[in-house]
């Protein structure tokens, strides 16, 4: 819960990159007339913070981190997870916060809504937590895709804008166009957690573009069993040879994982 509250000074500049907001008149002008506000409760927010959430809204969210997308054990720094095996398409997962119901209500006004201010503050916030972490150096950064229809109906991929707010912030290219989805799927939210894998196998397919030693970040909003993250992980891995990590902004775990790592057990909220 410490980690994030980095955020809070006014630029954070690990190596090459420095997190900061923009500055000038024309910025503090417009923080008069539309100051920044907290993602949960729409408290005013210091200009000068980098951390979207206000201090009392900081003081109730789980930090994020890192887990093994296999076993799910979290991780707060390297080495890798001594269960992972070679063949894992997914080789790491972060996340920014634990999935509850700020966040359920904050990702359905992301998705359903159209609040698309917050993918920027979001972005920053996943972004810190790959630099922080410092055990994956993205060369480029992919979205989850949508099927084509359901983009059309929605307007935007939030995975998409997520993306490319990341690649700016992390200076790394975006490429929209190497994954898709050939096919129209159910949500995976209406299914359960035993069905996921199945709706999703075979589902995104991938340009033949190589990638040979580099590191792909392929980028979604909700990570739950993982089924869709790791399906499309698998797809670039194949035809691109690259290393695939993934990033989402909340994680919801499996109750049975949370008892079988026992991290989150001194957790007040779980
Ligand atoms: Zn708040
Ligand atoms: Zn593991």
């Amino acid at each position: 819960m410490t980690r994030y509250h980095k955020l809070t000074t006014e630029a954070y500049s690990p190596g090459q990159i420095t997190l900061s907001k923009r500055k000038g008149w024309l910025h503090s002008f417009l923080y008069q007339l539309f100051p920044d506000r907290c993602l949960f409760c729409r408290d005013i927010i210091p200009i000068s913070s980098l951390n979207p959430l206000c201090s009392t809204c900081q003081k109730n969210y789980s930090a994020g981190g890192r887990i093994c997308p296999n076993c799910e054990s979290f991780f707060r720094e390297e080495p890798p997870c001594s269960c992972i095996v070679k063949s894992i398409s997914l080789e790491g997962l972060f996340f920014a916060a634990l999935y509850d119901q700020s966040w359920r209500k904050l990702i359905h006004e992301l998705k359903y809504r159209n609040r698309r201010a917050v993918i920027r503050p979001l972005a920053i916030w996943l972004a810190f937590e790959i630099l922080n972490n410092r055990y994956c150096k993205p060369d480029l950064i992919v979205p989850v895709p949508l099927h084509p229809v359901r983009e059309r109906e929605r307007g935007y991929n939030q995975a998409a804008l997520l993306a490319r707010n990341m690649a700016q912030v992390l200076k790394v290219p975006w490429r929209g166009n190497l994954l898709f989805k050939a096919i129209n799927t159910r949500s995976q939210t209406s299914i359960s957690r035993y069905d996921r894998q199945s709706n999703v196998r075979g589902v995104f397919k991938c340009r033949p573009e190589k990638y040979n030693k580099s590191t792909i970040l392929l980028v979604d909003d909700v990570y739950s069993t993982g089924a869709t993250m790791k399906e499309a992980a698998l797809a670039l891995k194949n035809k691109t040879g690259a290393r695939v990590f993934g990033a989402a902004i909340a994680y919801n775990p499996n109750i049975r994982a949370i008892q079988r790592t026992g991290f989150y057990a001194g957790l007040e909220k779980w």
